[in-house]
């Protein structure tokens, strides 16, 4: 039966192996992109457990010398408050988040966690102490439970069937074929894009850090799921420092605090009550957000 097979099954092996190296090459070139590397200082030490404790004092940041990206933004985030970070795209909402996890230095001004400069710390420690949701999920290949576990590899079974049920997934973990022990292909393919979120909200459970960063995805999930996901982004939120990128206002209504940031400047802050009040630049993106729902809905717009 080989004489076709074989050659066919050649091509294809050798047309995957080329999709890989294409994929591989340009998610190595994504990461060199957004992460270069950032050295430690010679004399940085660990970063001690955290209380979640962050103060951005009047940092300015540029990605390139000469244009700006964040000008003197200063803000105070208490442990255990959620922070919302809202503006139009290329305000600068991902960068305070790339700053802060220092995949880049700032220009002047200081970042402090704990009252600690994060640029006198190894940043290894500082990030394992900051979990991240993002609009990725990223899973690799092995059991559910492993993915889980890789957050905390002391965690215990019972700790991560308790993340899975705060998250929302365990009802659809179960009725995979062996629960906890279902093997995920690469990435998990063999799953939907809500259960991979929720999986991924459930590791950054069982990883209880103290400072937790949320981008939101803006994902095409059924009406039942999202709320799913949006109870567990809520109780994942729970005692921890938050920060949220919201794409949509409604994930950031309930925030201690949200800043409004324009053109690398924080142009509003305060509660969600307190900026409609203000009729400023949050309320019109709140308003153009909400016609933009009507009229999804009427076709007027
Ligand atoms: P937001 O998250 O609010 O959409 P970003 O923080 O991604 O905005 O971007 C803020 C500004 O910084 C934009 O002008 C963007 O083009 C620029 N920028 C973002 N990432 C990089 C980068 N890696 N190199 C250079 N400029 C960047």
């Amino acid at each position: 039966s080989s004489s076709i097979s074989t050659p066919l099954s050649q091509i294809f092996s050798e047309y995957a192996l080329i999709m890989n190296a294409i994929a591989g090459a340009s998610r190595v070139f994504r990461i060199l992109d957004e992460k270069p590397a950032v050295a430690d200082g010679e004399n940085a030490i660990p970063m001690p457990t955290i209380s979640g404790d962050v103060i951005f004092d009047h940092v300015d940041f540029a990605y390139v010398p000469g244009r700006t990206v964040l000008k003197d933004n200063t803000f105070h985030a208490n442990p255990g408050q959620i922070f919302g970070l809202c503006g139009p795209t290329g305000a600068g909402k991902s960068t305070i988040i790339n700053i802060l996890t220092r995949y880049y230095d700032i220009m002047s001004g200081s970042i402090q966690v704990d009252n600690v400069r994060i640029d006198s710390v190894k940043q290894d420690s500082l990030r394992a102490q900051i979990a991240q949701v993002l609009q990725e999920p990223f899973l690799f290949s092995g059991t559910i439970m492993d993915n889980l576990r890789y957050a905390r590899e002391d965690a215990t079974d019972e700790e991560c069937v308790d993340a899975a049920k705060q998250a929302g997934a365990y009802e659809f973990i179960m009725a995979q074929p062996e629960g906890f022990d279902t093997f995920l292909m690469d990435g998990g393919a063999n799953l939907s894009q809500g259960q991979r979120q929720m999986l991924t909200i459930a590791r950054a459970m069982v990883a209880h850090p103290r400072l937790l960063i949320l981008d939101e995805a803006t994902s095409n999930v059924d009406t039942r799921t999202e709320k799913l996901i949006q109870n567990g982004l809520l109780h994942l939120q729970e005692g921890k420092t938050s920060f949220i990128i919201a794409h949509r206002l409604s994930t950031i209504r309930h925030a201690d605090c949200i800043l409004v940031i324009n053109e690398g400047e924080i142009v509003e802050r305060g509660t969600h009550n307190e900026l409609m009040k203000k009729k400023g630049f949050y309320f019109n993106l709140y308003m153009s957000q909400f016609r933009g729902k009507l009229s999804a809905v009427t076709g007027v717009s």
